[in-house]
């Protein structure tokens, strides 16, 4: 059985320098805390936890010496100057992605348009860009969000996406808009590993027999390449870790294709394939 593992499988750049910044911040002298997961997966939420990082659900006051840590995906900008009143020192390790997408969104506030976000309502990405905002957005999911209700009184609008959707989905929900909206700016700001990691996912599954997606279950854009990918071969399985693989999905198989998310470490797709390689013999 041939094993193929996706160029882009695994951490994104992102990815790659919050963890960097994170642990370099962990090993000075302050307290590190973070709000919620560095990243949606258990290992490197582990090793953060192991660094001594904690997980903090609202910056309070204290009079230890603090530092917040921004993760990639961003936050409210409310949060961090709650976070500076209350003695954290901020360190931000912000994606400089998705930090253009707060500057383009504000861009197009200041334009006097009302800023459309296409992404998961409730993913932190879309929180953060709707804190940067000073008027509420509008936010849609999918195609069928798009209603007379949701657009009332629209007429300019600028539309922003975040970074990790699927490219195909968004076309879709553009071509609504513009039927729907006379002037419309439209900036497509899914970011390049995204676009990268979805290309190969559509060629995997086409060149493999088989494909297997790791990551975690949390993890929303893993969840989307496994959705590619098994749109396009029904033999495509999603899995944590090699215990969850299954010597029948393997039968007959003479090609494996494997992808993971952006939030999936190095060594639980080393994990995976050796797991298959020892399912094959
Ligand atoms: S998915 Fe894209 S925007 Fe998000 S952290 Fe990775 S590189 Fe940055």
């Amino acid at each position: 059985m041939k094993i193929t593992i996706a160029g882009s499988a695994g951490f994104c750049f992102g990815v790659k320098r919050a963890l960097a910044i994170a642990l370099k911040a962990a090993a000075s002298d302050r307290k590190v805390y973070m709000l919620g997961d560095i990243v949606h997966n258990e290992v490197v939420v582990d090793e953060m936890r192991a660094a001594g990082i904690k997980r903090i659900k609202a910056p309070l006051e204290s009079r230890e010496m603090r530092t917040l840590l921004i993760r990639a995906h961003g936050v409210q900008q409310d949060t961090v100057t709650c976070a500076r009143r209350a003695g954290y020192k901020i360190i931000d390790a912000t994606c400089p992605m998705v930090k253009e997408i707060h500057a383009i969104a504000k861009t197009l506030e200041k334009d006097n348009r009302t800023v459309i976000i296409i992404g998961d309502k409730e993913h932190d990405e879309v929180r953060g860009i709707v804190g940067q905002l000073k008027k509420r957005p509008v936010i849609i999911s999918s195609p069928s969000d798009i209603s007379r209700k949701t657009l009332r009184n629209i007429a300019r609008a600028g539309v922003v996406v975040q970074s990790t959707q699927e490219e195909a989905k968004v076309f879709r929900i553009v071509s609504a808009l513009k039927r729907r909206i006379r002037d419309l700016a439209f900036r497509n700001t899914i970011c390049n590993p995204t676009r990268t990691k979805q290309k190969e996912a559509r060629t995997l599954p086409v060149k493999n027999d088989v494909v297997i997606v790791v990551g975690s279950k949390s993890s929303a854009n893993t969840k989307r390449l496994y959705q590619i990918s098994r749109s396009l071969n029904r033999r495509t399985y999603w899995v944590n870790s090699p215990g969850d693989l299954r010597r029948v999905w393997f039968k007959l198989a003479r090609r494996v294709g494997i992808t993971a998310g952006a939030s999936t470490p190095e060594s639980s797709i080393r994990n995976v394939a050796e797991g298959i390689r020892n399912i094959s013999v």
